[in-house]
């Protein structure tokens, strides 16, 4: 064995860079990455020299003359500080790698100026040396790459055709644009101009420009908000006559970053299932905004890859969003398309060799009239898939039916963050927030003829005792009445194929052992076992912080029950302590 000894800046940053620069394209992605975050309005494109030459400019922020030598060292950057900031990434780029990675495998040369400063800097940083000089320069910054992978001959020899590379840099210029609809781009190839948009903030304009109208012309709008988690989603998916050949025209972005997203190209397939014949698909172009810390980024050195806190919430919430956008459409009284033989604009010229068969295809609609309905076929659907947002609504739709009957109710506050206490015209009233919520849940699922059950994308495996999977196993037909479906995954293990979809965002696991907790040894009365099980884990928690918003709305949907005084199990729910009691209590003689 050889001695050990540390590796050289430029080998390391060279092992990076087999990381984050695939090819050409990914020098692009990272570049344009940085324009935006800098804040341009412009971004200009030019590639040449089969693809290994990349020139980009913006009119963004500029970077300090004092800092343009610091780009290219790794992990220098100035988009986080600290560990919080890393679970609060508003930027696309925060890791500091990608210029280090770059100048380690290309020669690059910037030039940039701020707006503090009438002249400019010029860095070129090439074979790991870094030339700096001053420049008079426009406001923002140049990124000239020339020569990628020219130390690298294992790299160079991968390299496709100059179309090939070009149509991965085409994708990567499409989907900053879509993501971006309020910054101009410009895409030049070997001279010759291939993209350019405005810079006027309308998605379905931007579409228009890059697609054409036989696409935006066949587009739903989609638009929904889950205001309890904090997710909006927007965008445009295709009707269903308008169909693509493959998915890579169903492009996800996360607060605005594109994405890979499995999730959501699930829920997408859910969305269409029935409305779309068999190896086709949507156009779709969706933007999730979701709270930067409910959602991983730093999942994948080249941050395509995201986690999500809550991915079956995600699923659901998608699935809901593209029924919303397709039901509120009457199809039959659209326009009627022939398979579409004119070329589009923008795909058809540069296509890759690859991509033979990926024509656009617009469904003949008469093949569509002999199915029933595209909405009663989504119904069915919705009966099995329905987000959370939904039932919320639907809460909130009771509660505001008897809004008028208890004005009387003055909350005071909640008591170490379990009891309720409201002021009452006969004096104190402290009422348990779990088991009030528990008993309106458990009577409002008792109406229910049905019980909204939610498909689990992800289903945890959950371990038991041989003796607690017989128990569930034997009463696997009462539990999916109301809404679990459970399966036996050999003795000792079962998973949730379906719950109930009020517990969404409660763990298997517990919802598994409060079943069995709840079943046994009440056999005979298992079914309103399941009942009170599902009540009682979609209820509001002992110990949980309640706005006064919440804690009113909860006050007033349980005293709208038909029992509010005792909870499924037979304990007391809340307790008044008369006012005279109070004023005895201080010797007051008045109240
Ligand atoms: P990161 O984007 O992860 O911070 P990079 O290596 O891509 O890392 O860039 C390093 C730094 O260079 C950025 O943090 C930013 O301060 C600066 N920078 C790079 N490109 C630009 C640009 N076009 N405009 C302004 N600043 C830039
Ligand atoms: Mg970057």
């Amino acid at each position: 064995m050889k001695r050990i000894h540390q590796l050289s800046v430029n080998l390391i940053n060279q092992i990076a860079a087999g990381e984050v620069i695939e090819r050409p394209s990914s020098v692009v992605k990272e570049i344009i990455e940085n324009s935006i975050d800098a804040g341009s309005t412009k971004i200009d494109i030019s590639i040449s020299n089969e693809c290994r030459n990349i020139r980009i400019a913006d009119n963004g922020s500029g970077i300090h003359p004092d800092d343009v030598p610091l780009i290219f060292i790794k992990h220098a950057t100035s988009k986080i500080e600290n560990e919080n900031d890393l679970w609060n990434i508003s930027t696309l780029g925060f890791r500091g790698e990608a210029l280090a990675s770059i100048c380690s495998i290309a020669k690059v040369t910037c030039f940039s100026r701020t707006s503090d400063f009438d002249y400019g800097v010029k860095v070129i940083a090439e074979n790991s040396e870094i030339k700096e000089s001053k420049i008079g320069c426009a406001l923002g910054t140049v990124m000239e790459i020339e020569n990628i992978f020219y130390n690298q001959p294992a790299r160079l020899k991968f390299l496709k055709s100059d179309k090939t590379e070009f149509s991965y840099i085409q994708e990567v210029v499409v989907q900053a644009a879509l993501s971006r609809p309020n910054i101009a781009f410009s895409l030049s190839h070997n001279g010759s101009n291939v993209l350019k948009t405005n810079s006027d903030g309308n998605l379905l304009l931007r579409i228009k420009e890059i697609s054409g109208e036989s696409v935006s012309d066949n587009l739903e709008a989609v638009e929904k908000t889950d205001r309890e988690n904090n997710i909006k989603i927007t965008g445009y998916v295709s009707n269903p006559q308008f169909t693509r050949s493959s998915k890579k025209d169903i492009r996800i972005f996360v607060n605005s970053r594109p994405v890979k997203c499995p999730v959501v190209l699930k829920a997408i397939d859910m969305g269409f299932k029935n409305l779309l014949p068999i190896g086709k698909f949507p156009y779709a172009v969706l933007n999730f905004e979701i709270s930067p810390s409910d959602v991983d980024v730093n999942a994948h050195p080249t941050k395509k890859e995201i986690r999500w806190q809550n991915p079956n919430l995600i699923f659901n919430f998608t699935v809901s969003a593209i029924d919303k956008a397709l039901t509120s459409v009457n199809y039959s009284k659209k326009e009627v398309y022939e398979n579409d033989s004119n070329p589009l604009p923008f795909y058809n010229t540069a296509k890759s060799s690859e991509d033979k068969d990926d024509t656009y295809f617009v469904q003949n609609y008469n093949k569509y009239e002999s199915k029933p309905s595209v909405q009663v076929n989504y119904a069915d659907k919705f009966r099995q898939v329905s987000s959370s947002v939904s039932l919320n609504f639907e809460n909130k739709k009771l509660l505001e039916i008897n809004e008028d009957n208890n004005q009387s109710d003055v909350i005071i506050g909640q008591l170490k963050d379990t009891y309720i206490l409201i002021e009452t015209p006969e004096g104190l009233e402290i009422v348990d927030q779990h088991i009030a919520d528990e008993r309106f849940l458990y009577e409002k699922l008792l109406s229910q003829k049905e019980i909204t059950s939610q498909l689990l994308l992800i289903s945890d495996v959950i371990e038991l005792e041989p003796e607690e999977v017989e128990l569930l196993e034997n009463n696997k037909e009462k539990l999916l009445k109301f809404g679990y479906e459970i399966k036996k995954e050999g003795d000792n293990k079962i998973i949730f194929k379906r719950i109930p979809q009020i517990l969404s965002k409660t763990s298997q696991a517990d919802i598994a052992r409060e079943l069995i907790n709840n079943i046994n040894g009440n056999l005979d009365d298992a079914e309103n076992q399941i009942l009170i099980t599902t009540a009682c884990k979609a209820a509001v928690k002992a110990g949980e912080k309640l706005s006064i918003w919440q804690a009113e709305e909860l006050i007033k949907r349980w005293r709208a029950t038909k029992n509010p005084q005792v909870c499924p199990h037979g304990r007391p729910i809340s307790r008044v302590i008369p006012i005279k009691d109070i004023a005895k209590f201080f010797y007051r003689q008045d109240k």
